[in-house]
């Protein structure tokens, strides 16, 4: 074999094994421990929507079963098990999150 190929074939290795390493970590991200589903990742928000978020003192797991974000009016879903979204609160939401704007949903 020529040294080529042998480089070739670590450098298949490696970046499979790179690629592995990043989607465990992915899932780790959205997930949390225990599988519990972490909605918290601010770091694409500008500024005015990281103060709308803050001043709406929204948390990931509300204290209060009878008002979480996926009982909002306005909360956007997305696909089950995945942060959703909010016309208010900029950034991922957590389906048992709570905000001080929440509001009954119809
Ligand atoms: S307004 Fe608040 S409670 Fe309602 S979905 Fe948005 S973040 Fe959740």
């Amino acid at each position: 074999m020529s040294s080529n190929l042998l480089d070739r074939r670590t450098f298949l290795t490696r970046a499979a094994l790179l690629g592995g390493t990043a989607a465990g970590l992915s899932l780790l991200v959205g997930c949390g421990k225990g599988g519990a589903l972490v909605c918290t990742d601010t770091a694409s928000l500008k500024p005015d929507e990281l103060a709308t978020r803050t001043s709406s003192n929204y948390v990931d797991a509300s204290t209060d079963p009878t008002k979480l974000c996926s009982s909002c009016t306005l909360y956007l879903p997305a696909a089950e098990g995945a942060c959703g979204g909010c016309s208010v609160v900029k950034g991922p939401i957590n389906p048992n999150g709570y905000c001080i704007s929440w509001v009954k949903k119809a």
